[in-house]
């Protein structure tokens, strides 16, 4: 079951307590896409300029990534993000952020990615998000992710674009910003009753909370030896949970549970290595052995009161 997803396509600086790296491939739709594309098949919407490099292309043909709806503008420069982490790996401090042939794009869906199983609006900009729900058609499942960015410079138009999606995936400092609520239950019960059906809190190295109609799920991260790059943690957790009930074309919570530790066990991967090398040498075998340990660490088997 397929996934069109529309997001960033970049290139990252990025430097963290343990290194850095000179615009490596990035973006929202990239890390989501590498992620996903172990459990689905997926369709990329972007844009880039004539400066990406070949050889991230040929990664995402690798993956059997979709890339008729990313668009190379011959003479333009990548969206291109610099960023810095302290010690405090759950957040991320933007130095800059180069919109580049963003500014100007208006994405256009191949006829092919309409009324795909699952759409996935990427950390964008809310017009371009709202832009593509019109282009769909009618898609099986809609979420969303955001950033701070636009929670406080075009909020409007994020609370339109929310109201017309089922899923959102959003992190804890967000939500507190969006709803104004310190409370992550209340933060989390607001953004429903503005129409999603289901959503999912990212609390970094702690773990995911989910709430889907009136039921709550709380996940573990696992406690990792080495964090190297925390960036497209999000997005590449995304890729995992869509990407997993993409694979089962299911939406009931049990579903959505195992997908939650789906989007838990991608993420860990992502961080272990800058931009999104971790996940071009994962296996399959990898993420099975890994989906295991998350399973033991949860599990509560054998344990009396
Ligand atoms: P995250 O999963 O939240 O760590 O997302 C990190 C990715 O977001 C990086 O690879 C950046 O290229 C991308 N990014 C940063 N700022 C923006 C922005 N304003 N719009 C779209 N993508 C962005």
């Amino acid at each position: 079951m397929a996934i069109t997803v529309v997001g960033s396509v970049a290139l990252d600086t990025v430097e963290t307590p343990f290194g850095k790296i000179e615009k490596g491939l990035g973006g929202s739709g990239s890390h989501f896409s590498a992620s996903a594309s172990f459990y689905s098949p997926i369709n990329l919407v972007g844009v880039v300029g004539s400066d990406f490099d070949q050889a991230h292309l040929d990664f995402f043909k690798s993956r059997k990534i979709n890339l008729d709806g990313l668009e190379i503008v011959e003479g333009g420069k990548s969206f291109h993000w610099v960023g810095k982490y302290d010690f405090d790996l759950n957040t991320a401090h933007t130095l800059e952020t180069h919109l580049n042939v963003f500014e100007t794009f208006s994405p256009k869906l191949p006829e092919s990615y309409r009324n795909s199983d699952v759409l996935f609006l990427a950390n964008i900009h809310p017009a371009l998000q709202n832009h593509v729900i019109d282009e769909a058609g009618k898609p099986g499942l809609i979420a969303l992710d955001t950033m701070n960015l636009w929670i406080d410079t075009t909020k409007e138009e994020l609370l339109k674009v929310i109201k017309r999606v089922d899923l959102v995936t959003i992190n804890e400092a967000e939500a507190r910003s969006l709803t104004g609520n310190p409370n992550l239950v209340q933060a989390s019960r607001a953004i429903q009753e503005l129409g999603p059906k289901t959503v999912v809190i990212k609390r970094g190295e702690y773990g995911a909370l989910m709430f889907h109609e009136d039921k709550i799920f709380n996940a573990p991260a696992l406690p990792l030896e080495s964090i190297f790059d925390p960036t497209g943690a999000g997005d590449s957790f995304a890729g995992g949970m869509l990407g997993y009930i993409a694979k089962r074309n299911d939406y009931t919570f049990d579903t959505l549970k195992t997908a939650v530790i789906c989007g838990s066990v991608m993420a860990s991967f992502n961080v272990e290595k800058f931009s999104c090398d971790r996940l071009k040498e994962l296996t399959k075998e990898e993420i099975s052995a890994r989906f295991a340990e998350f399973q033991s660490l949860g599990s509560f088997e054998g344990i009396q009161f």
